[in-house]
């Protein structure tokens, strides 16, 4: 009814007003930075070279810290390293505490806690690895680790054992190595190329790795998976995009969780990658404090179609160590797929993921729709909770009389 009342007079219901007020493009702006040159801010290597990288540059720019974050962001290069890009900083709001992107990047003391249950590696990649660098965990893909550096590094990372090198884990990947593992494996159909950050390196370097492994006959399918377009949509230039046309199939897998971080730069960036024939794909964490309200991932999941990306998975946090003030429930993320499933464009619902602690791969999480099923009936609820029987095919022959629905009152 109050919608009714609001819409009534003119207004957009307060919800739509939410939800587009979510969707809305932004630039991130120049804040502090407002008299660097253009050339300079528009330079990917002017912006890793200005990072923020330690607590009094952080505090500087943020008077707004919070003992919490002041503790965090003190003791941060002992295990993951401080480091957030000028272009991505500016969309911190310092004002808010509960500002998604903070909590995305900024450390917090919480990170030092470590609960019985959490891992320095718990997708278990260490141990799938029959070369340095190199995972080979399912049976026809590998996932190729080049480099252990990133744009800016997220407080959640899966691979902070590895990423900035700041736990001392001495990262030293052997290309020659990883390639030739791939080479003699004839089931590799399919190479991820991550990290760290793929796109850190020149179009050069990563050209060295792209061409050398388009020429193994059996490599089918090339993906990258890069934070760089959120965190540094200067560094997708014409002249790398031209450079990956050249490798196709090629896929990017993007790394985004929250509508704030789809700015115009980056909307323009995602362009400039489709545009060269690249299918864009999105992986969100769940994260408290961050995309853990259906309003937001809805935002989100329909902001990335304006920018031709498809929400691709959306992964239950893993257990890695110090995470836990950034974890949610899987009952949320849960009630999050039920928000979205039928309620959206179905392109824009991800896969709800737990990669299994320990190295298990990752395991589809779906809300229950089928209730029930034997050798006669399957009986399957739809996103609006009304329940349908469809009758189960004996020796997969279909049968005769079309399904029907059984009428269940108190859902309906
Ligand atoms: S960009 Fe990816 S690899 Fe780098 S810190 Fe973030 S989650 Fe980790």
């Amino acid at each position: 009814m109050q919608s009714e009342t609001a819409a009534d007079n003119g207004e957009e219901p307060p919800a739509t007003r939410t939800l587009n007020s979510l969707k809305q493009f932004r630039s991130a702006g120049r804040g502090f930075w407002s008299d660097v040159s253009d050339a300079d801010w528009n330079d990917w290597r002017w912006q890793l070279k200005h990072r923020i990288t330690n607590v009094e540059q952080l505090q500087r720019l943020m008077p707004t810290l919070t003992p919490e974050e002041f503790a965090g962001a003190t003791l941060a290069n002992h295990k993951l390293a401080l480091a957030i890009t000028p272009y991505f900083f500016n969309l911190i709001d310092p004002a808010d505490e509960n500002c998604p992107i903070r909590w995305q990047v900024i450390p917090r003391v919480e990170e030092t806690q470590t609960a019985p249950w959490e891992m320095t590696d718990p997708c278990g990649e260490d141990s799938h690895s029959p070369v340095p660098g190199l995972v080979h965990r399912y049976p026809d893909r590998v996932l190729f680790l080049v480099t252990d550096r990133c744009a800016a590094y997220c407080r959640y990372c899966t691979r902070s054992r590895l990423v900035s090198n700041a736990s001392g884990y001495d990262f030293h990947p052997q290309f020659d190595k990883q390639i030739e593992y791939i080479r003699n494996t004839p089931s590799v159909r399919d190479v991820l190329l991550s990290g760290g950050d793929p796109l850190l390196f020149s179009d050069e370097r990563l050209e060295m790795l792209l061409s050398q492994l388009r020429a193994i006959p059996h490599v089918e399918f090339l993906r990258i998976g890069t934070r760089i377009p959120i965190f540094l949509p200067q560094r997708i230039t014409p002249q790398l995009c031209e450079m990956l046309r050249k490798y196709h199939p090629l896929f990017i897998s993007i790394h985004s969780n929250h509508p704030r971080e789809l700015t115009t730069e980056v909307r323009e960036a995602l362009g400039r990658l489709a545009d060269a024939g690249i299918p864009l794909g999105n992986q969100s964490v769940l994260l408290r404090h961050v995309n853990d309200d259906p309003l937001v991932m809805k935002a989100q999941v329909q902001k990335l179609l304006l920018c031709r990306v498809k929400p691709y998975y959306l992964y239950q946090c893993d257990l890695i160590s110090g995470s836990a003030h950034l974890r949610t429930s899987v009952r949320q993320g849960l009630e999050i797929m039920e928000q979205l499933r039928g309620h959206t464009t179905g392109y824009a619902v991800p896969q709800y993921v737990i990669d299994a602690p320990g190295g298990g791969g990752k395991v589809p999480i779906n809300p229950d729709y089928v209730m029930s099923r034997n050798g006669e009936e399957v009986v399957i609820r739809n996103y609006e909770g009304k329940i349908f029987g469809y009758p189960e095919a004996a020796d997969g022959t279909p049968l005769v009389a079309p399904p029907t629905e059984i009428e269940e009152p108190e859902l309906v």
